[in-house]
């Protein structure tokens, strides 16, 4: 099969030019329009210097725009990096300055963060400041070698995120005629996924080199359970990719709202087999499926399609086809049957290293039996049916609300704040928890420090303080010596201190938290004792049940208390 990307979406482009390609609000774009507007692009952005595997930075977020960028650097024979507009500038200069990017495509919002940030020599352009002056068509991609699409940043455990390079062969293996599931013309994807993390992958590219629809939800719709639902019955979506910290969240609020839906998929970390239930009693005809797989070898390694009830962890499946998987144990020798051991994942979707870090690429990337594998880090076991079950991981990176994150990065960060002196960073079920010894720095000052280097969905969302880490006899921290996080810093507050409306809405806030009512005072910010983007939109979801007040984002913002 051919293996590019661009050359499956023009043959769709061809197939059917007057259908719609990308939908977004009262925004519409055939495969014809999208094509005549990522081609001038393209144009353009080969008169201004890109060529085969040039790096060009994105930043937006999701919109048609950002769906015409993409695809024009593509089309130009360039791969994008894309950085996120939200991050702080301290993260998005690394960004720029690891990977080298000299271009920029940035819509309004993005383009404003970027320039603040950027090292000198970096071009920042909206799309319509992109000459169209055209240069020339990209040459072939070099033989035997799939051309570069794009690079992805992901948490490195030294501090550092490190650049994910993902060649077109790993996306055509992912989205097209894949055997886990069926996509086709008729379907109509959601995207839901910010383009800096690779579920995007799945869901622009399953549309648009299918021929079917992209349906674009907007940051606010994508995480409050009634706006998403009201998404998914206008556009009438089909597909569907959901972390599995979002499934769960919208499977307690409305898991009616799953009904349009033909295909579900869901993963990215442990499922809850409570969830699942519950979606597939409500939902006996839809196709609901487990993925796994790291950035490094494009989105998915295995799919376990989920069609009975589970009441142990569910399996991640069976590796795509255009992969195959080893279980190796520490000396790098197959385990015995059944036996856990370390997953390996090759085939087409293997990335082609870390962007300039040569040392961690052969480190990660290896060479068994004259193929490439990628070291997942993840524990796995087979079973007799060839299937595959998740064990967790080798080392200190974890999952919060869906988000890869090495507790390395996190703990460096800390480190480097003034006034700490020594902490410990662990998971739980709610988040990160960062056990401080900081005798010269109040926890305001490390809060305000950490978020001005590392992405909001990195932060920890409780602090401990400690006079020092409780050591074990060989010197490392004692985890099961660390105090519990209090869960509000606060007082507790006797209902009679609330009004009615203080106390209903402690109740709301209690439920979508996990916490005692009564330990929610009417000064307490939410966000700051434990709440976050998703359960922010939970509770969104839950005011509006009570009220019927159809709050926003911004609102919730605006009045953190
Ligand atoms: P993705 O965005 O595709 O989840 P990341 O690179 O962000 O990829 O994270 C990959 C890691 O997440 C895996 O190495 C594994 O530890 C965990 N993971 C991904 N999917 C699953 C799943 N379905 N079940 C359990 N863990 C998963």
């Amino acid at each position: 099969m051919n293996q590019r990307v661009d050359e499956h979406f023009l043959a769709q482009v061809r197939r059917r030019p007057d259908e719609l390609a990308v939908v977004s609000g009262p925004t519409t774009m055939t495969y014809r329009q999208l094509a005549d507007r990522a081609t001038a692009l393209a144009g353009g952005l080969a008169g201004l210097g890109v060529r085969r595997e040039t790096l060009v930075g994105m930043a937006f977020d999701r919109s048609p725009d950002a769906v015409v960028a993409m695809l024009a650097i593509v089309l130009a024979g360039g791969a994008y990096v894309p950085v996120s507009p939200a991050f702080p500038e301290r993260r998005i200069a690394e960004l720029l300055d690891d990977s080298g990017v000299r271009l920029v495509l940035a819509d309004p919002a993005g383009r404003v963060r970027i320039a603040a940030a950027a090292p000198g020599g970096v071009r920042v352009l909206g799309l319509a400041d992109v000459p169209r002056k055209a240069g020339p068509v990209p040459p072939p991609a070099p033989p035997g070698r799939s051309p570069l699409a794009y690079v992805m940043y992901t948490s490195g455990s030294t501090g550092r995120p490190k650049g994910v390079l993902v060649e077109h062969a790993g996306i055509v293996r992912l989205v097209r005629d894949p055997d886990y599931a069926e996509f086709s013309t008729v379907d109509r994807f959601a995207q839901l996924s910010a383009l800096e993390f690779d579920a995007s992958t799945l869901e622009i590219w399953g549309a648009l080199l299918n021929g079917a629809r992209l349906c674009i939800v907007d940051n606010e719709t994508a995480v409050v359970p009634w706006r998403l639902a009201e998404a998914v019955r206008t556009h009438g979506i089909t597909v569907a990719w959901l972390t599995s910290a979002l499934f769960n969240q919208l499977a307690d609020e409305d898991p009616g709202m799953f009904a349009p839906l033909r295909c579900l998929l869901t993963g990215g970390d442990v499922l809850s087999p409570r969830h699942v239930e519950l979606v597939r009693a409500r939902h006996p005809g839809l196709a609901l499926y487990n993925g796994y797989g790291p950035t490094e070898n494009t989105t998915f390694t295995t799919v376990h399609r989920i069609d009975r009830r589970y009441d142990g962890p569910i399996p991640i499946g069976r590796p795509i086809r255009g992969t195959t998987v080893l279980v190796l144990d520490g000396e790098r020798r197959p385990v015995s049957r059944g036996a856990v051991g370390e997953l390996y994942a090759g085939g087409a979707g293997v990335a082609r290293g870390y962007l300039g870090n040569d040392a961690l690429t052969s480190e990660r990337f290896v060479h068994i039996g004259g193929e490439r594998y990628y070291r997942t880090g993840d524990r796995v076991h087979v079973d007799p049916d060839g299937v595959l079950h998740f064990h967790g991981r080798t080392d200190g990176q974890v999952k919060v609300r869906g988000h890869r994150i090495e507790i390395g990065e996190v703990t460096a960060a800390l480190r480097a704040v003034p006034g700490v002196t020594d902490c410990h960073v662990r998971a739980d079920h709610d988040g990160l928890v960062a056990y401080l010894v900081a005798p010269g720095a109040t926890e305001q000052a490390v809060r305000t420090a950490l978020a001005a280097t590392l992405p909001h969905y990195t932060l920890p969302d409780r602090y401990v303080r400690l006079a020092r880490l409780p050591l074990n006899r060989n010197g490392k921290v004692d985890a099961a010596a660390l105090p519990l996080p209090d869960r509000t810093g606060a007082a507790q507050h006797t209902a009679a201190q609330h009004t009615a409306a203080q106390h209903t809405l402690a109740e709301l806030w209690g439920d979508v938290l996990g916490v005692d009512p009564a330990t929610i005072g009417p000064h307490d910010r939410f966000l700051e004792i434990g709440g976050n983007s998703i359960t922010l939109g939970a509770l969104l979801g839950r005011v509006h049940h009570r009220y019927g007040a159809e709050l926003s984002f911004a609102d919730a913002v605006a009045a953190p208390t």
